[in-house]
């Protein structure tokens, strides 16, 4: 997962930027990993169909789980998964943003599969 100590899952990287020069960077944070002191892992248990297993994420489980009837929670509430995370729950998205992601995810994935 790529987690943030403070913000949780509740960020994402959509772009790259690329430069014909090496310059420094500013070091990571040494901070503890706020997985590794969580209480049962709850993201890895709350996905309805097992799309997590602990070192990989099966995509086209999750897709036909959320291109159906079954999986309108994540639609409109999130990834289940994401949301089980107790770390920056303050700064979760609200449901406009939620739905905004997972229907752009779905349509990356299978343009057919969006739900009216
Ligand atoms: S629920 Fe726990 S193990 Fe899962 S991403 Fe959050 S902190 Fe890490
Ligand atoms: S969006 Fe739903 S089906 Fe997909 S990984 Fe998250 S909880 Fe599982």
């Amino acid at each position: 997962m790529n987690i943030h100590s403070t913000y949780g899952l509740w960020h994402a990287f959509r772009a790259a930027l690329l430069f014909p020069v090496a310059f420094d960077l500013p070091a990571p944070s040494q901070g503890p990993h706020p997985c590794e002191s969580c209480d049962g892992k709850p993201c890895l248990s709350a996905c309805p169909v097992n799309a997590f297993s602990g070192t990989s994420y099966d995509v086209p489980r999750c897709i036909d789980h959320i291109a159906s009837a079954e999986g309108t929670d994540c639609m409109t509430g999130g990834c289940l998964a994401r949301r089980a995370c107790p770390v920056g729950r303050a700064f979760a998205y609200g449901p406009a943003q939620m739905q905004f992601h997972m229907r752009a995810f779905l349509r990356a994935h299978q343009p057919s599969g969006i739900p009216e």
